[in-house]
């Protein structure tokens, strides 16, 4: 019971993580060519969303969404 909503907390404080694929750089650089190539994971920010916050976002867009609907079916 702590330990989840000690997890909701930093999730909610805490949305994003680095990214794993570029562990934060949000960039590679080859080592011989001078090329930089953005991050496709996370579109070169070099943080990801975290698995928590991601599923409290679905939440809040499939309440938002009921809202919507209602508000259409009054009118
Ligand atoms: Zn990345």
């Amino acid at each position: 019971m702590i330990i989840t909503l000690g997890y909701a907390w930093s999730c909610a404080v805490y949305p994003y993580k680095p990214c794993r694929s570029c562990r934060g750089f949000g960039h590679f650089r080859s080592p011989f060519l001078r090329v930089i190539r953005l991050c496709r994971r996370c579109n070169g920010t070099g943080r990801t969303l975290r698995g928590g916050r991601r599923a409290y976002n679905a939440l809040a867009r499939a309440r938002r969404d009921f809202r919507q609907h209602n508000r259409r079916d009054n009118h």
